[in-house]
């Protein structure tokens, strides 16, 4: 594309960083979400100061929670988590209704320190096998809803794209991408990025998939039962490279207008992101209350009960006295 044909930022809007951006390309019977994460995104991962590679990884989680949480409907929270046999064992993201976002991770840092000298610090490798948990909660009084894909050797984009098939039964494609800016002056800053693009025609019959390779239906040849608008919408889906989702001069809607100008996409008001955890005082002291005098006394450091949020780090200080005869 040449810089005559460039549109300039702005031009077909510009939600900014931490903005998800919903969208419909009315040709392809398509609809969508595009992020493209900065500071927020950066709070949250420099808060837990990881490894760079478990900060990677996270921030994806990051990405796929913001992506798929904000088309919820209703107050709730939407939470991804996995969790698996590798030197990185757990990952944990939850979105709360409408955009509060928070994580964290758990590794073995002895594994993981082996896996980074052994050069092996592909996604997969460091997560290893198990499973992308992903869960919707309305709440006390609701079911849980909750689906479980198997996360074997795959990275998060591929599982994410086997749950929806699995799962809803929506063809889905989904990209993710996460990395570091460095900013003038040397300091480096967390940036990821995202796209999920759904198949939505009016005629349900038109959202058949294909087989799964080795499925049932091998003679089948997978490719030729897939409709051509879905065909189109997720080739262009997948040009869509990583720098393109973490330039913050490229911008969801310029990103939108370069994959489907053609086809008529339309852009929704933008979800606002917020680096904002849900702990709170009151929320830990009714666990506390909860507990016995002896689980208490566990958590006793030098005469004051110490609480550390794990996704946020903060951390709470409680006079043992306050809970005396709570049990
Ligand atoms: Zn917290």
């Amino acid at each position: 594309m040449n810089a005559v044909e460039q549109p300039e930022l702005g031009e077909y809007g510009h939600a900014g960083d931490d903005h998800v951006v919903p969208f419909q390309v009315g040709d392809l019977d398509t609809r969508g979400r595009v992020v493209q994460m900065g500071p927020e995104l950066d709070a949250i991962l420099s808060r837990h100061a990881y490894p760079q590679p478990v900060s990677r990884l996270l921030a994806e989680v990051v990405v796929l929670v913001a992506l798929l949480g904000t088309s919820l409907k209703f107050n709730g929270k939407f939470i991804v988590q996995t969790k698996t046999d590798g030197p990185v064992d757990m990952l944990v993201a939850d979105l709360t209704v409408p955009g509060s976002l928070r994580a964290y991770a758990r590794f073995d840092e002895t594994r993981l320190d082996v896996a980074v000298a052994a050069g092996e610090t592909k996604p997969e490798q460091l997560l290893g096998n198990g499973v992308l948990a992903l869960t919707i909660d309305q709440g006390p009084q609701t079911q849980r809803y909750q689906g479980i894909v198997a996360l074997d050797g795959a990275s998060l984009e591929d599982v994410a794209r086997t749950y929806f098939r699995q799962s809803e039964q929506i063809p889905t494609d989904i990209r993710l991408a996460a990395g570091q800016q460095v900013l003038p002056g040397g300091n480096e800053i967390w940036r990821a990025g995202g796209i999920v693009a759904q198949f939505l025609p009016d005629a349900p019959e038109r959202m058949r998939m294909g087989d799964l390779p080795g499925g049932d239906g091998d003679e089948i040849d997978p490719e030729a039962a897939i409709d051509d608008a879905w065909q189109e919408a997720r080739l262009l889906v997948g040009t869509v490279e990583d720098l393109e989702l973490l330039d913050p001069t490229v911008g969801s809607e310029r990103l939108l207008n370069r994959l489907f100008h053609e086809h008529g996409v339309r852009v929704y008001e933008g979800v606002e992101l917020k680096d904002d955890c849900s702990c709170s005082r009151k929320k830990i002291e009714t666990v506390l209350t909860s507990l016995s005098d002896d689980e208490r006394a566990e958590s006793v450091e030098e005469g004051q009960i110490k609480v550390r949020c794990e996704f946020c780090s903060t951390e709470y200080a409680f006079d043992p006295a306050q809970f005396a005869g709570a049990d």
